[in-house]
């Protein structure tokens, strides 16, 4: 492992034409002070966890020891905000240090959230607040636990500066860790602003950056377009599955190779709810939890329109075609999953189907449910679960054929029982438990934010004095609002 120092960069987007981005700095906050920190990330960019110290960390995200190697960019991009093409985005309170190569040979994006403004700040102030930004830490490594494709922070750093949001907040810093900071809006930008020579080279950049195997395609770009499309399709079967609500599911938040990419106002359900709309300034409920695969469907359009200079419009839409199936099967994929079946039967997707009705009907907590059904013995009593549910017959019903399905498996119920409790997590990020630590972090006491990540990162392992946290949310969890300010 290395140290700060020692990181090695190399620094590609650095490299493309000038107008792509803004050479920039980050302008240091006052006393900038290690908050969180991930190991697990920082081995990924081969760096020693041990030889850094956590003011030299916290030093580095505020800019006061700018990395040897670094070359510090903001990046251009545009996007559909709300429906809505906004022609003016950017990084605007974010800043790319630069690219480090592991050993391994995997280049990694260093980018500091929070680090002033930038010519792409329009009327924001370039900071990020620390309730926001622990918001972000958590949910990167929430993900990350629960196996869904994600950005990581390699940390978080508070500082006593302080900006209006909410009041008067701390301004925080957080370092996001990815291969990729590319979102559908880069495609969009060179598009809509007529620059088609300069999407050729972004798509052609992509394409050696992250979907190498694809070059040698006999249609490189729409290969490229089918992967991003094959990527998305999962990963937002992947937020259906575990009820992750993201809320401001815009065309510049979707990252190009299908990772859950900038966290707001997201939100775990709490019980099963497929109207819930996580982020209170989206009054068209546009974002609502169960719209949000026709969302990304919808933004995967967009990416489709801003390729028509690379590909046919009839390939693209032949593409856009297979969304629906790609999403079908990679759901059923998770739901059987966290339902412990590995048979094939043709009624599975009905059995999924019903149980979901019955949450949706009974707003139960499927999380929960789920971990209960791992625990929950074939031959055992039903009465642990049907306690769950507000109408018992239905649910009643839904164990007897669920039974009987079990019958087709050919793993033991142990075996069976252990796997479905690897993919059915006793502990998940819920909003309650984010703003007590938030509580916490804004008197000063950052120790309840750390206890909370061994649980986010192993979520299915018991956490002995955490208990709580694995049961129902307090009543006061629902009246919990989140908008965009950040
Ligand atoms: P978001 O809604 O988080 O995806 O942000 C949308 C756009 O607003 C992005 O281009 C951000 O860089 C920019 N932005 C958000 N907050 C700020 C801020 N405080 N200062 C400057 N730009 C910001
Ligand atoms: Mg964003
Ligand atoms: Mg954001």
């Amino acid at each position: 492992g290395r140290t700060l120092d020692q990181l090695n960069f190399d620094n590609s987007y650095a490299r493309l034409p000038a107008h792509w981005f803004q050479r920039t700095a980050i302008q240091p906050l006052k006393n900038a002070h290690l908050i969180a920190f991930s190991a697990d990330v920082a081995s990924r960019i081969g760096m020693d966890a041990c030889a850094v110290s956590p003011q030299a960390l916290a030093d580095c995200c505020n800019g006061q020891q700018p990395l040897p190697g670094t070359e510090p960019l903001a990046m251009k991009y545009t996007g559909h905000q709300f429906g809505s093409y906004n022609p003016d985005l950017g990084d605007g309170r974010g800043v790319l240090l630069g690219e480090v190569l592991n050993a391994q040979g995997e280049r990694y994006d260093l980018h500091v959230k929070g680090a002033g403004k930038t010519a792409f700040s329009r009327f924001g102030d370039g900071r990020a607040v620390l309730r926001s930004s622990i918001r972000e830490y958590l949910a990167g490594e929430a993900m990350a636990g629960l196996g869904i494709p994600t950005t990581r922070a390699l940390c978080l750093v508070g500082s006593e500066d302080y900006t209006l949001r909410n009041g008067m907040e701390p301004c925080a810093l957080l370092m996001r860790v990815t291969p990729c900071h590319v979102r559908f809006g880069h495609f969009e930008y060179f598009y809509y602003s007529g620059q088609h020579e300069d999407l050729r080279r972004l798509a052609d950049y992509c394409l050696q950056r992250y979907f190498p195997q694809l070059k040698a395609d006999v249609q490189p770009y729409r290969a490229m377009y089918r992967e991003v499309l094959e990527r998305t399709a999962r990963l937002s079967a992947a937020w259906q599955a575990y009820g992750f609500v993201h809320g401001v599911l815009n065309t510049d938040n979707m990252s190009l190779i299908g990772e859950t990419f900038d966290f707001g106002p997201y939100t775990f359900l709490d019980h099963y709810e497929p109207d819930h709309v996580a982020n209170k300034n989206d009054h068209q409920a546009r974002y609502a939890f169960s719209k949000q695969p026709s969302i990304v469907l919808w933004n995967l359009a967009a990416l489709a329109q801003a390729m028509l200079p690379l590909v046919e419009r009839a390939e693209l839409e032949a593409e856009l075609d297979r969304f629906e199936s790609l999403y079908q099967a990679a759901y059923l994929e998770r739901m059987k999953a966290r339902l412990g079946l590995q048979a094939v039967e043709p009624d599975d997707q009905a059995l999924v189907d019903r149980l979901v009705d019955i949450w949706t009907r009974q707003r139960i907590d499927h999380n929960r449910f789920l971990r209960q059904l791992s625990e929950w013995q074939q031959d055992g009593d039903d009465e642990a679960m049907l306690s769950q549910a507000t109408q018992p017959d239905m649910l009643r019903e839904w164990l007897a054929a669920y039974r009987t399905r079990l019958a087709a498996e050919a793993a033991s119920a142990p075996m069976r029982c252990q796997q479905m409790r690897s993919v059915n997590p006793r502990f998940i990020l819920r909003n309650y438990m984010a703003e007590e630590v938030i509580r916490e972090a804004h008197q000063g006491d950052y120790r309840p934010l750390q206890a909370l990540l061994p649980l986010l990162r192993h979520p299915s392992d018991s956490h002995p004095g955490f208990e709580r946290f694995a049961g129902p949310p307090p009543n006061w969890a629902e009246s919990i609002h989140l908008t965009c300010s950040s």
